[in-house]
């Protein structure tokens, strides 16, 4: 017997469609990459979306399966440009600018991208790149007349508003199967190339759903929600479907990431909800250490995720300001949230003493995210919060298989995704990212967590950024060797981090060296690169070994 209730297609356009009937007026706030503040509507968004969509089907030959991609900051633009695209049934594929040019071209040219939209910044990479993109039919710069570089040498080049100016703002939007293609996102590759993830109409909305829950990212028409975090690194984490679904001022950074800028933002827009990587926040925190006159009246919550977040950073936020730092964890593969450190009723009856370091895990898995730890034969292991093994997920906004069938291996006949990490699952359900896989430091046969060991460095005084391999050592197989980046004008010297870290981890867990460089190398999405630094130090000799 089937239940007898309507149904709809889960399609993104609804998402806008239904900000701008219900909370048309709500505003979205950009830094433009121009320079000043641009201030427009989710009604003005869903009419100039809609416009696009028409002039991209009409003038660019834009359809159901196009891929389109993008190259551009947070702004109300790239969010138009999103809806458009998509509610054509085309696909969206943000590119990272952080990528290599030898991985863009790959990318773009694996996707078999066929219109790339580029905000002003990167018109200059474009016009270098474009010879070896030659599927690519031209490029729309993301400006208006005034600001369009007169003698651009890209291909066919098209002016935004000028071609925005020829749509139809009353487009009605083709109808179309919910699980059809719409977003496309690559992987940084740390191994191999990258794969593409491939998000559909339902997976976005059904996420979006997912992130908006109380125990998640609790976002509600009250909050003002500035996404740090960029739409090129999967979906701004679900932010530019989440908050016109809920009805969410936005507020949209543009190019400028640093420290002040974000906190002018922060302030000047009254800004309650933020998400970001923890170099964002580490970026902030310096500016408010440098500027103790400094408040965040406004903001209450501060999701952040993408590589494990320091103590420090949980800390000052929320004793000096009373904001609430959720710790999150989630993958591309994921679109991307998978889990979040948010109290359960059990917890919350726990002293603080008990729940501190249980909110400093990645946390547990909300309903859509399915999560298990296996040993290497696939056996589930028990949730004791000390058993470590391979993190496995599954749900309605998992990849269930890469772009072109690549990567085969990381998806189990029984659906499950491998995501590469290695974690622990506590009593409570609270989920501990100890390592990625290939990142683990294997000494004398047991496991030494790298994460670890960089989130007790960061806590001592001058340290700005640290980082932790595995290096070969002649007895032990693997030992840890610390990498440390200072703060500006500090002395902080290997003692002083060895006595901070004594007492802090076990013994055996102690680096055996600890060296000092200028930068630590990062990944296009802002993780360090574990890889380029074991590189670095592949001739490195231990001091007494
Ligand atoms: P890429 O692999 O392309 O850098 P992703 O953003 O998809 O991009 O990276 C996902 C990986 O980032 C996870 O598998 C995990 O290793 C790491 N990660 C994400 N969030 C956290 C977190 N809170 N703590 C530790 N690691 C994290």
């Amino acid at each position: 017997m089937l239940g007898l209730m309507q149904d709809f297609p889960l399609l993104v356009h609804r998402v806008l469609d239904h900000a701008a009937r219900w909370h048309g007026e709500t505003e979205i706030v950009s830094r433009s990459v121009e320079g000043p503040i641009h201030r427009t509507t989710y009604s003005e968004i869903n009419g100039r979306a809609r416009a696009l969509a028409s002039v991209a089907a009409r003038r660019l030959g834009v359809g159901q399966g196009t891929i389109v991609a993008t190259m551009a900051w947070n702004t109300w633009r790239h969010l138009e440009i999103w809806y458009g695209i998509m509610g054509l049934g085309a696909v969206v594929h943000t590119l990272n600018p952080r990528l290599f040019a030898d991985q863009l071209d790959y990318i773009i040219n694996h996707a078999g991208d066929q219109w790339i939209f580029v905000d002003l910044s990167f018109v200059g990479l474009f016009e270098k790149l474009q010879d070896r993109l030659p599927r690519v039919k031209g490029f729309v710069v993301m400006t208006d007349a005034a600001h369009m570089p007169a003698a651009t040498t890209l291909r066919n080049p098209v002016c935004y508003e000028e071609l925005l100016a020829q749509g139809d703002a009353g487009f009605a939007w083709p109808q179309f199967d919910e699980n059809t293609a719409c977003g496309l996102c690559y992987t940084s590759g740390t191994t191999g190339n990258p794969k593409g993830v491939v998000y559909s109409h339902r997976s976005n909305v059904l996420h979006a759903l997912m992130v908006s829950l109380p125990d998640v990212k609790a976002i509600s028409s009250r909050d003002a929600v500035m996404p740090v975090v960029p739409m090129f690194h999967a979906n701004a984490w679900s932010l530019a479907f989440s908050c016109p679904m809920n009805g969410a001022k936005m507020v949209m950074p543009g190019p400028k990431l640093d420290g002040a800028s974000v906190y002018e933002l922060l302030t000047s827009e009254r800004v309650t909800l933020s998400s970001a990587v923890p170099t964002v926040w580490m970026m902030l925190l310096q500016h408010l250490e440098t500027n103790p006159d400094l408040h965040l009246p406004d903001l209450k919550r501060l999701f952040i995720g993408g590589s494990a977040c320091p103590e420090v950073i949980i800390k000052f936020f929320g004793e000096r300001y009373g904001v609430d730092v959720i710790h999150g964890w989630g993958m591309t593969e994921m679109s991307p949230i998978g889990s979040a450190a948010t109290p359960t009723a059990a917890t919350a009856a726990l002293a603080e003493d008990g729940w501190w370091p249980i909110k400093l895990k990645q946390g547990r898995a909300p309903f859509m995210v399915d999560m298990k730890i296996t040993d290497d034969a696939g056996q589930s292991l028990p949730h004791d919060g000390k058993t470590f093994g391979c993190l496995k997920v599954k749900g309605p906004a998992v990849a269930r298989s890469y772009f072109r069938d690549e990567g085969t291996q990381a998806f189990d006949a029984d659906g499950w995704f491998d995501t590469g990490d290695v974690a622990t699952i506590d009593p409570y359900g609270f989920m501990h990212i100890t390592d990625r896989s290939k990142d683990v430091i294997k000494s004398g046969g047991e496991w030494i967590s790298s994460i670890e060991l960089e989130n007790i460095a960061i806590g001592c005084a001058g340290v700005l950024e640290a980082a932790a391999i595995g290096l070969p050592h002649p007895k032990w197989d693997e030992r840890p060797l610390l990498v440390i980046v200072r703060k500006a004008g500090a002395q902080t010297c290997k003692a002083d981090i060895m006595a901070y870290m004594q007492g802090r981890i076990a013994k055996w867990w102690l680096p055996d060296d600890v060296v000092f460089v200028d930068e630590i190398p990062h990944t296009a999405t802002g993780k360090i690169s574990k890889l380029a630094l074991r590189e670095r130090f592949r001739d490195y000799r231990w001091p007494c070994a």
